[in-house]
């Protein structure tokens, strides 16, 4: 038997970030939106247990880490471990998110893993404690699963789902180099070293994405991360002064970075915005959302 679970990257279109709690961890009020720039994961059964991971030209291979450290393997031992089972299975995860890109693309491999292995080791696992292997393994995790446009409290694993009826179209321009997450929420804190302990509310996002205007949205876009990643990276500025030129509505740096999303009036204007981008950019991706979370897209 073999199974295919695609998962999501996502875009935060409102990330609000407070003072680090005693944990370590931020309080983020945020919200989450599923895109359709995905990876799929295939697993296949193995009495051992082998992860290879494809990736288009313009994602530089060496930017993943070993097998043994890939999310995808720590999702399937927490899996294993939460059922008495033993690891195994031939994993293929084929990527299409960029990665260390602040668009949480391990976590949606982490995701997929959860949704393919409970699949292939018929383990009828609880969305409950799907959900509870999820936030362990990863902020974001929860996300990828649920998918959708969600409010995220706590360290964004806390979800609710946010009515969305619209459709978002959206130009994303990925960078070479990865930016590290811990490094941008360190360079946060050194810049905001007053803080509060609550996260900027994200009440304007939600009534733009009830509204469905993506002008209303466009103005409302918010991310505490942007700062901070644009200190670290200096001429991602020229790329949202670029796509904004271009015609965008609007340009913000994904999560944390280095991903610059543009949100765009329709689907003729994001791709009339990528076009005008691809003289300056050599990758750039046009996709749209709300998409599903982790789900089954081949079964056999
Ligand atoms: P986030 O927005 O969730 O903080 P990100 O989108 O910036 O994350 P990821 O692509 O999720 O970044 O990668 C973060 C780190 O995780 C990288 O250093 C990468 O080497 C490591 N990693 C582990 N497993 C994976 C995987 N399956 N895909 C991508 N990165 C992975």
């Amino acid at each position: 038997m073999t199974v295919t679970v695609r998962a999501p990257a996502k875009i935060n279109l409102h990330l609000g970030v407070g003072a680090p709690r005693p944990d370590g961890f931020h309080p983020l009020a945020t919200v989450f939106h599923a895109v359709g720039l995905c990876d799929d994961v295939t697993v296949d059964p193995s009495d051992g247990w082998a992860l290879h991971v494809q990736t288009p030209d313009w994602i530089p291979p060496a930017d993943l880490p070993d097998p043994a450290d890939n999310i995808v393997t720590r999702a399937a031992d927490l899996l294993a471990a939460h059922h008495g089972l033993r690891r195994s299975g031939l994993v293929e995860v084929e990527k299409g998110i960029p990665v260390a890109g602040g668009m949480a693309g391990g976590s949606a491999d982490a995701a997929a893993a959860l949704v393919a292995l409970d699949r292939l080791w018929d383990c009828g696992t609880s969305d409950d404690d799907i959900l509870r292997l999820a936030a362990e393994l990863g902020s974001d995790v929860p996300f990828a699963l649920v998918g959708g446009t969600a409010l995220g409290t706590g360290r964004g694993e806390i979800l609710q789902p946010v009515a969305d009826h619209a459709t978002w179209w959206w130009v994303a321009v990925p960078s070479r180099q990865g930016l590290s997450t811990p490094a941008v929420y360190r360079r946060f804190d050194e810049l905001n070293p007053t803080a509060g302990a609550e996260p900027t509310p994200p009440d304007e996002v939600l009534r733009a994405v009830a509204a469905g205007d993506p002008h209303a949205l466009a103005a409302a876009l918010h991310n505490d991360l942007q700062d901070a990643a644009l200190d670290l990276r200096p001429d991602l500025a020229d790329t949202l002064a670029a796509g904004e030129s271009a015609g965008a509505l609007r340009g913000i740096v994904s999560g944390s970075g280095p991903t610059c999303v543009f949100l765009c009036e329709s689907a003729d204007a994001a791709r009339e915005v990528a076009g005008g981008l691809l003289a300056a950019y050599d990758v750039v991706l046009v996709t749209n959302g709300p998409v599903a979370g982790a789900h089954v897209v081949a079964y056999g």
